[in-house]
């Protein structure tokens, strides 16, 4: 079993998670932090300007002290908004300045699937902690190289996996590993929703790495993963294609199947087709539990066969992921969502991508 899905692994995510509950956080963490991480956000679009830098001012361990932009008006408008100096203010291109500012300890990488290399990579170089969005890159290639960037430069490096700080998707964590409704069978989990912009880069393959499958899939196939708590053992998959013109280059839709050593099997499915499929269901021996909606930022609530519902209160997720990732520099301890978990969904959506190409039952190393 992989040690971060075990049940020792959750319970502590699942108590950190807690404790990142604002209602929690004063009175657990009554002393002041010795100091704030800084971070520099690297690309100022969607989930910058509307999750993330909204979700560093919630947090306690952490603090906006940079931005790496390719738009100097943008980065006009940024630092009269969050205060942020001249001096912390760079491109893609100057990242290696990077290295003379101590303000910054962390780049949290917020760039287009396929520049998420170059821009780890030229974070680590600069000999900061990096944070990256998933999904990590465009093949798992990529990934071992920012993998070893990050160990050479001896900084950290975690996936921005933010269920793994939700407290509804840990509950169903807890209900999988104490077996409360016996032994696992079965998982059917989904995400998809009508894609707009044709323009996007979400629809070239280069900077995307595929369809919605390294988009919003990759939610499903960690929730059938840490659900099970095991790894696949193979995969089959079907893509399908309607749209030729707006989906030349990236799958439209897909479905796909995994089986897990213990017999567990699992059926998941993904499209930029249409909207309404946000939800898993774990089948067991006694009963099931799932969620639906499971993977938002807000709003995720679930229910078990025994008519329990699962509805724990919401949470800031980016902001007890950048305030974990903030506290393990301070603490020198391993996150729990590090480049090789990025890596285990890339070899698996690269496996998928692969049955979905050849017809065949792909087998898992
Ligand atoms: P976006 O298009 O809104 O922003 C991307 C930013 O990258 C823009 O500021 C753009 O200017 C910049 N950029 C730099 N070079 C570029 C290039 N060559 N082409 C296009 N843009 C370029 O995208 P987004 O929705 O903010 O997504 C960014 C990353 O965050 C992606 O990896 C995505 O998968 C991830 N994401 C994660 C979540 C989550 O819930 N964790 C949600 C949305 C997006």
């Amino acid at each position: 079993m992989n040690p971060l899905l075990s049940r020792r692994h959750f319970l502590k995510a699942s108590t950190l998670a807690t404790a990142s509950l604002p209602f929690a956080a004063k009175s657990l963490f009554a002393a002041e932090p010795k100091r704030q991480i800084g971070f520099a956000l690297c690309g100022l679009g969607s989930l910058s300007t509307h999750q993330i830098a909204p979700a560093l001012q919630q947090t306690k361990y952490c603090k906006l002290a940079g931005i790496i932009t390719g738009t100097p008006d943008k980065a006009k408008r940024w630092q009269a908004q969050y205060n942020i100096p001249d001096r912390s203010v760079y491109s893609y291109d100057t990242m290696a300045k990077l290295a003379d500012n101590p303000d910054i300890d962390v780049v949290y990488v917020v760039t287009p699937n396929g520049l998420h290399a170059r821009d780890t990579i030229a974070a680590a170089k600069a000999g900061k902690h990096v944070l990256c969005e998933k999904p990590m890159e465009v093949s798992p290639e990529k990934c071992q190289q920012m993998i070893d960037a990050c160990k050479a430069a001896g900084k950290q490096l975690a996936i921005g996996y933010r269920l793994h700080f939700e407290p509804n998707n840990l509950e169903c964590v807890r209900l999988a590993r104490e077996k409360v409704f016996g032994e696992l069978r079965y998982i059917e989990a989904g995400f998809g929703f009508a894609i707009g912009d044709p323009a996007q880069w979400r629809l070239k393959k280069e900077l995307s790495g595929g369809g919605p499958m390294m988009d919003v899939g990759i939610y499903a196939l960690q929730a059938m993963r840490y659900i099970s708590g095991e790894e696949p053992v193979s995969v089959s998959a079907i893509a399908n294609t309607l749209d030729t013109v707006k989906f030349r280059d990236i799958e439209e839709s897909l479905v796909w199947q995994m089986n897990f050593p213990s017999g567990v099997l699992a059926s998941g499915n993904t499209t930029y087709r249409f909207n309404g499929i946000n939800r898993y269901t774990a089948n067991a021996e006694r009963g099931w539990f799932g969620l639906d909606s499971a993977y938002g930022y807000g709003g995720i609530h679930g229910r078990r066969s025994d008519g329990e519902t699962i509805q724990l209160p919401g949470m800031d997720q980016f902001a007890a992921e950048m305030d974990d990732f903030a506290q393990c520099i301070l603490e020198n301890r391993p996150t729990r969502v590090p480049g090789e978990e990025g890596l285990r969904d890339m070899k698996i959506i690269t496996a998928i991508y692969e049955s979905a190409r050849t017809g065949k039952v792909v087998a898992l190393g």
